[in-house]
């Protein structure tokens, strides 16, 4: 079987001598894992269009179980993310989410968009890197099926309060009258209103918002709570992404 399809290399890995073996999520498939024979020398066509955040346009060839890329075009590089360490560390993080959470051989249109709107607003100077990623984080968990319940407090019905807890082990609210339990995360009137936006805003409007560094913090915590426990995973590139940050 043969296809062509736009995909975007989310994980690299060298195979043998001369060969890569790459993750790609793509919108027809979803993420697939393939060869690139001969990828790994510069001075193959296919070098560039497999290495990490390369958009590229991508034939392949499967055979039993395995994918091989044939022929490969670069689409869109991110260069500018990879002449900044910390973005590019972020963007590694992004990776990491996509290949934990997309569907895998089978259509995952929406992800491949959000990944892309992610990772161009990443490179460009318009939205900062603490709102770009609690967006990516809560909208890939709503795509994969994980919406949270942030209409009311659970127990009382309350839609709003100065502060309210998130309960990541649930993705429920609990008013502060109710009280929070274990991992609760307090939130103010501001971080609350984002985490409902960043689950209910069109898409079109996700990253349209503004909030306070104090906010950004808040919605941050939720948001990185939210994921471990529904992943249940502690993923190793945000620790890394955190520890660059504290560096710089
Ligand atoms: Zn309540």
């Amino acid at each position: 079987m043969k296809f062509q399809t736009n995909g975007l290399i989310i994980k690299e890995q060298s195979y043998g001598e001369n060969d890569k073996l790459v993750w790609v999520l793509t919108a027809s498939h979803g993420v697939l894992r393939a060869f690139a024979k001969g990828a790994k020398s510069i001075r193959s066509a296919k070098c560039a269009p497999t290495s990490l955040l390369s958009y590229s346009r991508l034939t392949f060839y499967k055979s039993r179980e395995t994918y091989i890329i044939g022929d490969a075009a670069s689409l869109r590089i991110f260069s500018k993310l990879r002449a900044d360490v910390k973005k590019m560390c972020l963007a590694q993080y992004f990776c990491e989410l996509a290949l934990t959470i997309c569907p895998q051989e089978q259509p995952a249109e929406p992800f491949l968009s959000l990944l892309l709107n992610s990772l161009y607003l990443l490179s460009q100077d318009t939205r900062s890197e603490n709102l770009i990623k609690p967006c990516l984080e809560m909208r890939l968990a709503c795509l994969a099926g994980y919406m949270p319940d942030l209409l009311m407090c659970k127990s009382c019905g309350a839609y709003s309060a100065p502060h309210m807890y998130f309960l990541p082990r649930t993705g429920t609210l609990s008013c502060a009258s109710c009280g929070g339990t274990d991992g609760a995360v307090l939130l103010g009137e501001a971080a609350l209103r984002a985490l409902r936006h960043t689950v209910y805003a069109d898409d079109a409007k996700l990253f349209s918002f503004r909030l306070s560094d104090e906010g950004l913090e808040q919605l941050n915590r939720a948001s990185e709570a939210y994921l471990h426990f529904r992943f249940e995973k502690d993923f190793k590139t945000l620790s890394f992404y955190k520890a660059i940050t504290l560096t710089t």
